[in-house]
């Protein structure tokens, strides 16, 4: 009889028979750890108790106490509860059981999913039965048992499913096949497992079904899969369903509609936004924040096309480097021309367009640069993730012995744009080449070492904590990446600030340096407020739509209670139209309460409402959201009151 020994945590060893399992492990230790057992590592990798040990491995046995560890387990084998419950609801409605065809189901962030091939499909409503049965599953603790055979057996099990079929069949020739059960439910699978379902957490939720290609492919019948969502606790859950809710209140293609900010058509095509006039008074007030501010540092602001000869981007090596992200060529006469994906190489242009001094350096060309970029369709979102976009850009030509202070002071720009923008929660990623990615990164080890040296020295010299991302440079030079976390608790790059000595190289920039020789300048690219698509969705998402007063596209609203205070009304939204305000007269014929309500709906922060003795008075009721109502004050003080906090961009 063969015989094998494991190591445990103490460094104890264990005699055991061959293959024994953890679970055999535990019950020789004692009947108790055998009860309380749910997997284990087993030379550091996470097992089930059902899979047969190597002889002298280290293991530990992981108990119910720390489930929460092992949450891709107990998700997984939730998965296979969901997919027997599936199964049992389809035998109750009468359908053979093996009508009942499944694609994969692993466990994922947050939860699981499985996908099906159905006899007729699952709707929503179904779920709460689903779960039904689930939770009934949970109940019977059921025993779940592991077996390992042959293609041959293998194939006769799960040669009613042509999913499960083709898998088995690409599995190399002579590699058994491993299969759980629990109960009359089989499903191929790799593990690992909860040993029984009575150990599952019953925190769990069926989400949502949809339709998902077989292995991703559109070639391939459509499958529908169910997404279930579960954790260790109750509170975690409830917790994880208040903010999925919170979401979709947040969804800023939601609010965008409901708001009338922005629509993206089908006969425009995906990915191409179009502005409405309110969201347009949002982009409009970002634009003139962030164009003042860099004309302030210094920066000159260009126009350049948004469109050049494919020649452009070769010189830049985007062509080889970045094609993918990029619309095909067009050609027209003997010429090709691109729709630029980045502004860099006309930015470019502009520093070469005459000859530059030392003296004259740095040279910070900015644009609110309009680029086009081919993202995949299914990665297309709202405003977030668009084909057509336009930029804050900025490319800075510095001496090399300015790169750090010019660096600095890009840190120190986005700084202050947050604080105007209230961001409070943001992350320094710096993103660095992965040094054996030869293919998308210049092959010039020391120009990275310096350029990613120098981008850490002047971190740790600002003090600012960061941490290092390998493999997210840009072709050209490692950046700053700068995460801000939303209102979701979902982190977004944002600003970003790229070295490069890549791109000066291939264009030959010069500079005429103190000897009266030629220089080579270093690039810096940073955007501060991203592209002004994604900021706005990304502020839409963070306020709800609250917008605070500068960036609101209907900032006040007049109301008359009569008819007869109508023409006041327009005396006081002509006078803030003046000043600049975007203001408006609400002379419609609902009710007074009916028309605060609506523009509470519309989220207009300012309400002025106006009656008898407002008039008399030359004054008005002021109402904001979020605080109380001030009675009496009169037109010259909120006039000048607004206009301040409008153009000193406070809340
Ligand atoms: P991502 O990884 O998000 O696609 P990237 O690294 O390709 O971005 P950059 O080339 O650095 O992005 O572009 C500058 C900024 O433009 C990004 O930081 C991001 O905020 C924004 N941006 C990039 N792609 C899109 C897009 N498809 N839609 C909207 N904004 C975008
Ligand atoms: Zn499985
Ligand atoms: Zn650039």
């Amino acid at each position: 009889l063969l015989r094998m020994q494991v190591v445990l945590p103490d460094g104890k060893r264990l005699d055991l028979p061959h293959n024994a399992t953890a679970r055999d492990a535990a019950a020789q230790i004692g009947p108790r750890l055998a009860q309380d057992a749910v997997a284990a590592r087993v030379n550091g990798i996470l097992h089930d108790l059902l899979t047969p040990l190597p002889d002298g491995a280290e293991i530990g046995i992981i108990t119910k106490k720390q489930l929460a560890d092992v949450s891709e387990v107990w998700r997984h084998t939730l998965a296979h509860v969901m997919s027997q419950a599936v199964g049992e609801f389809y035998a109750a409605k009468g359908f053979d059981p093996q009508a009942v065809k499944r694609g994969v189901g692993p466990a994922i962030e947050n939860g699981f999913y499985q996908d099906f091939d159905l006899p007729e499909p699952l709707t929503e409503a179904d779920l709460p039965e689903i779960e039904k049965r689930m939770q009934g599953i949970i109940d019977a603790n059921l025993d779940l048992s592991r077996h390992e055979v042959g293609r041959e057996e293998a194939l006769r099990v799960f040669g009613y499913d042509p999913y499960k079929v083709e898998l088995i069949q690409e599995l190399p020739e002579g590699t058994p096949v491993t299969f759980y059960r629990q109960a009359d439910y089989v499903d191929l699978c790799r593990g690992p497992h909860l040993p029984r379902t009575g150990l599952l957490p019953r925190a769990f939720k069926l989400t949502s079904t949809s339709g998902a290609y077989w292995r991703g492919s559109e070639k391939n019948p459509m499958l529908q899969r169910v997404y279930g969502v579960a954790f260790a606790s109750q509170a975690e859950l409830d917790e994880y369903l208040r903010l999925l809710e919170e979401a979709k209140k947040r969804d800023h293609r939601r609010i965008g509609k409901d708001l009338e900010l922005f629509f993206t058509s089908d006969v425009i095509g995906p990915g191409l936004p179009v502005w409405l006039p309110n969201g347009a008074a949002i982009r409009r007030e970002l634009e003139r924040f962030i164009v003042d501010l860099e004309v302030q540092q210094g920066y000159q602001h260009v126009y350049t096309p948004a469109m050049a000869k494919s020649e452009l981007y070769k010189i830049s090596g985007h062509w080889d480097h970045y094609q993918e992200d990029m619309f095909p060529v067009m050609k027209i006469d003997q010429e090709e021309l691109v729709l630029r994906p980045m502004n860099c190489p006309h930015h470019i242009q502009v520093y070469s367009h005459k000859p530059h001094s030392y003296r004259e350096l740095p040279i910070k060309i900015a644009e609110l640069g309009t680029m086009y970029r081919f993202e995949q369709s299914g990665q297309l979102t709202g405003l977030s993730r668009v084909r057509s976009m336009t930029l804050n850009d900025a490319h800075i030509f510095c001496r090399e012995d300015q790169v750090q202070a010019e660096f600095k002071k890009v840190v120190e720009l986005i700084q202050g744009v947050y604080e105007v923008l209230g961001f409070g929660q943001y992350l320094y990623r710096l993103s660095l080449r992965d040094p054996n990615d030869k293919e998308k990164y210049y092959p010039d080890d020391s120009m990275w070492e310096s350029a990613e040296g120098q981008l850490r020295d002047a971190l740790n010299d600002m003090g600012l904590n960061y941490y290092e991302s390998p493999g997210d440079a840009a072709f050209y030079g490692p950046k700053l990446d700068v995460q801000v976390r939303s209102a979701l608790g979902k982190d977004e790059t944002i600003s970003t600030v790229q070295l490069d000595f890549l791109l000066p190289q291939r264009f030959e920039l010069e500079y005429v340096n103190e000897e009266g020789g030629r220089s080579r300048p270093i690039m810096i690219h940073r955007g501060v407020i991203s592209t002004m698509e994604r900021m706005t969705a990304f502020l839409i998402e963070n306020t709800a739509g609250d917008f605070p007063l500068w960036l609101a596209p209907r900032q006040v609203i007049v109301v008359p209670i009569a008819d007869r205070h109508v023409e006041y009304a327009r005396e006081i939204e002509v006078t803030l139209r003046a000043l600049g305000l975007r203001a408006e007269t609400d002379d419609g014929s609902e009710r007074m309460n009916a028309k605060i309500r609506n523009a509470e709906l519309a989220k207009i922060p300012v309400m002025l409402i106006v009656g008898d003795q407002e008039q008399e008075a030359r004054a008005v009721s002021v109402r904001e959201r979020g605080k109380g109502e001030r009675k009496g004050v009169p037109l010259a003080d909120i006039s000048s009151e607004l206009e301040t906090r409008y153009r000193q961009r406070q809340p």
